[in-house]
């Protein structure tokens, strides 16, 4: 009953900014992650693709599975048959082995460039300038099995909102001047995946139009 109404809050913020809700699934088991399908939710996350092939078979087919942790190359082959979008991409190495095995798979990878926004220099992702460099290159639209969605970010993990409204700020503002440029053809500024259980409602004053929440929904996780 806690998760329905923890669900119930959640999708009623994120409503009037018309985003979307990716539910955050890790260190969680099926029959945990399947209450949150049973109230509806179809989109889920996972960090780790062990995990994520693994709950997969476990549960109904029709979710919508997003990779939303680091992604090592070597592993890329195991989620490539069925991911919906992978929202951690920080190379254009990382970017060939999507394209490579969505080539295996005769399907087209949706995927999101990751911003490193934080201060913390543990998160992943690449910086304006790498963004920018990466997409005049030229590189991108030879990679014809894959689909840039638009960018995903993950703030610095702090009690100062301030700071965090700030990081959110520098995404979208990247977002909207990549928005308003010529981009490749196979990449588009549609989606801007930023905000977390705690920092949210920031995000949703900074454009997100896809949250990734976990322990807002299921309680803290226990590893
Ligand atoms: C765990 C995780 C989240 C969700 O974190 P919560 O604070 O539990 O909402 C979001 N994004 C990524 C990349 C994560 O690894």
């Amino acid at each position: 009953m806690e998760i329905k109404n923890n669900i119930q809050s959640i999708l009623n913020i994120l409503e009037p900014h018309n985003c979307k809700l990716i539910t955050v699934t890790k260190t969680h088991p099926p029959e945990i992650i399947q209450e949150a399908y049973d109230a509806g939710l179809r989109h889920f996350g996972e960090n780790k693709v062990q995990e994520l092939v693994d709950k997969k078979d476990q549960l109904p087919e029709d979710i919508k599975w997003h990779m939303i942790g680091h992604l090592q190359r070597n592993k890329v082959k195991y989620i490539a048959p069925f991911v919906h979008l992978i929202h951690s991409v920080d190379s254009l190495k990382l970017l060939k082995e999507i394209h490579k095995e969505g080539e295996k798979n005769d399907r087209i990878i949706s995927c999101l460039l990751q911003v490193h926004i934080a201060e913390e220099s543990s998160k992943f992702g690449f910086s304006e300038e790498e963004l920018i460099e990466a997409i005049q290159s030229d590189v991108i639209s030879t990679l014809g099995n894959i689909k840039i969605c638009g960018l995903m970010g993950m703030a610095t993990f702090t009690d100062n909102e301030e700071q965090v409204r700030m990081e959110f700020e520098k995404i979208n503002r990247i977002f909207k001047s990549l928005s308003a440029n010529i981009l490749p053809a196979n990449m588009e500024m549609k989606e801007l995946s930023i905000g977390m259980s705690g920092d949210f409602e920031i995000a949703l004053e900074s454009g997100s139009t896809m949250v990734r929440v976990g322990s807002a929904i299921f309680g803290e996780r226990t590893y």
